[in-house]
């Protein structure tokens, strides 16, 4: 087969995202299918700037973490074949660690994120930006407004590590950090 345009590639890894996600909710109350989530982050890299593959990255960034209990778990491998090493280095760089506890693996996301590529850095920082406009309009059931508090905090301690990589897309994780913290003051 002749190599796929742009578009194609993207759409097929729409796709084999929504495939892997297709049983998966965001952890909101609105219960919103997931795979919005990695469109939403794919959206804001394209509509700032970000590279093909990051974009591509996007869509595909919480593909193997979250199939870890599949029948047919995504393996980084698997995504190097369809998708190239970039695509999948990206995603693999998207991905904590699950055998480490939470609070060492929210700590890891602020230590690595300054030493990231500058892909990374935008995919991970549009990854934040999709996550605090959820913490503000759909709060996980059972998240009381101390814990939206930390991880709006945590969020904005990790981001600031990622920035640099994409003017644009640092003054948009800015305005949505502070307009989920004058949610949360509000909400106090
Ligand atoms: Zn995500």
């Amino acid at each position: 087969m002749d190599q796929p345009t742009p578009t194609a590639r993207l759409l097929r890894a729409a796709v084999f995202a929504a495939r892997v996600h297709a049983g998966h909710r965001r952890k909101g109350d609105a219960a919103e299918p997931y795979v919005n989530h990695v469109l939403e982050v794919a959206q804001i890299l394209a509509e700032h700037g970000a590279p093909e593959d990051a974009i591509l990255a996007g869509l595909l960034h919480d593909t193997v973490e979250d199939s870890d209990r599949d029948p047919d778990p995504i393996t980084h491998d698997r995504l190097v074949a369809e998708f190239g090493a970039e695509v999948a280095g990206l995603v693999a760089e998207a991905t904590d660690d699950k055998s480490l506890p939470k609070e060492a693996r929210k700590a890891l996301q602020v230590r690595h994120a300054a030493g990231r590529s500058p892909a990374a850095k935008m995919l991970k920082l549009a990854d934040k930006i999709a996550n605090l406009r959820a913490i503000a309009a759909s709060p996980p059931a059972g998240w009381d407004h101390a814990r939206r508090v930390e991880y709006v905090g945590w969020a904005g301690r990790v981001a600031g590590g990622l920035k640099g990589a994409n003017p644009a897309l640092d003054a948009l994780f800015e305005t949505t950090y502070r307009a989920a913290i004058a949610a949360l003051a509000a909400e106090a």
